[in-house]
């Protein structure tokens, strides 16, 4: 079949399940879990694939759920993803009373755009033309929220790496993917409401602990602490714009009593452009604490944990979502951002980007800040049944034609690293300071 009936095929179906499409993002939204505990989420798509007949894997990285779709022909494997976590956000209006967690970020119509799709491409009609498989993939813990619970999580054996999608790389779980694809709710003006292309940050997150004795006489934890973030701020200086850095952070965990617990913790982040300028401002952070241990003669624990890869869009897979995008809302409707033009965020999509060819999307639909106890989804057509549409358009020029597309996209993509390489890289990341040396 001509492959613009296979295209209108599928968003003829994706139209007449529309509510309930719409449906699934609502229930999920009432039903927020954050990363590595999404089990009733995960048990949301588990049942929505069993319905569509599609053969699923469970309990990937804890909670990740991944089908396989076949067409009729052999040929690439294409991952349609969407994030089964939630954030805390204590004052969002849909936020759990008992957990604080909240889709504020809209990973809860991520689920229902992937379904979807599948809805969508589940045709024999559009079936018998592809030369290729679909995997439906929702994974686990994007957000790089709750560390010291994921450390421990870690300690015990039950994660390698802090993220859902470093996590399922580890395991092995994107092997049989070819080529990924998702898109992410945005806030975004009236004209457009689709967008391609941009880049991320990457990051480096610290838990800093400063222990002093028992019966010392001054706060001198809570006071090294302070003494640390007033330096770290003062650093503030010597930050390129090229290098897109952020620095931010809380504390933690106060230390409590002047007699018995001496102890506070800092947590901090830092992004930056590059993982070259990232190292560099890593070490500045790790100067200013060891400098408030040495100042208020405490010691300091410093543990570095790796963040996400920036994210790199593959050129013509962008391209297949611009052309597709614009077909379904006209010219003037799709945003292309410059690849230099990095958002201050991260996701480990960028750390997949490393490794196969992905494409990050943006649809709006969305108000309020990302995050915030105000994001709210407005708009359910522009927030989850476009990117379906979007999405199973662009699987089907992948693989319609004897799959002449992906093929064209894996022949010329040049991974930036190998699997080995990556986990490597991220493994060698780690690290844990403790200043000044004892002994
Ligand atoms: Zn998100």
């Amino acid at each position: 079949m001509e492959i613009n009936l296979l295209k209108r095929l599928a968003c003829e179906q994706i139209d007449k399940h529309s509510l309930e499409i719409q449906n699934i993002a609502e229930e999920v939204l009432c039903h927020p879990e954050i990363g590595f505990q999404e089990v009733l989420t995960a048990k949301r798509v588990e049942s929505e694939l069993n319905k569509l007949a599609i053969p699923i894997n469970t309990n990937l990285a804890v909670t990740g759920v991944k089908g396989k779709l076949s067409g009729a022909h052999s040929g690439p494997n294409i991952g349609i993803i969407s994030e089964l976590d939630a954030l805390i956000v204590k004052d969002h209006p849909h936020s759990n009373p008992a957990t604080h967690s909240a889709h504020a970020c809209g990973h809860n119509c991520q689920i229902a755009m992937m379904i979807g799709c599948m809805i969508g491409l589940n045709q024999e009609l559009i079936l018998k033309d592809l030369h290729g498989s679909i995997s439906p993939f929702a994974v686990p813990a994007e957000e790089f929220i709750d560390i010291p619970n994921r450390l421990t999580l870690r300690q015990k054996g039950g994660i390698t790496l802090l993220g859902g999608k470093q996590e399922l790389i580890s395991l092995g779980h994107f092997e049989d993917i070819d080529i990924a694809f998702m898109c992410h709710t945005a806030t975004g003006s009236r004209e457009k409401v689709f967008a391609v292309g941009g880049s991320s940050t990457t990051h480096v997150t610290k838990i800093v602990t400063f222990s002093d004795e028992p019966n010392s006489l001054i706060n001198s934890t809570q006071n090294a602490a302070s003494f640390a973030i007033e330096s770290l701020n003062y650093n503030r200086e010597i930050f390129q714009s090229s290098h897109t850095v952020r620095s931010h952070g809380i504390i933690i965990r106060p230390s409590e009593s002047f007699a018995q617990d001496k102890q506070t913790k800092v947590e901090w982040r830092i992004r930056a452009s590059d993982l070259d300028s990232l190292s560099k401002y890593s070490e500045v952070a790790d100067r200013c604490f060891r400098a408030a241990a040495l100042s208020l003669g405490c010691t300091v624990v410093i543990e570095t944990i790796p963040g996400y890869l920036p994210m790199i869009n593959d050129g013509q897979l962008q391209s297949v979502f611009e052309s597709n995008a614009t077909r379904l809302l006209g010219n003037n409707r799709v945003l292309t951002i410059p690849a230099s033009e990095k958002s201050g965020g991260s996701t480990d999509m960028g750390d997949l980007s490393h490794i196969i060819p992905v494409c990050h999307p943006y649809c709006t639909g969305a108000t309020g800040t990302g995050h915030g106890k105000d994001y709210l989804i407005k708009d359910y057509k522009t927030s989850v049944i476009n990117p379906a549409k979007i999405m199973s358009m662009v699987t089907i020029d992948l693989l319609a034609n004897k799959s002449s597309k992906a093929f064209s996209i894996m022949n010329d993509f040049k991974p930036l690293l190998s699997r080995e390489k990556y986990l490597d890289l991220q493994y060698s990341r780690f690290g844990t300071e403790v200043y000044p040396v004892i002994g």
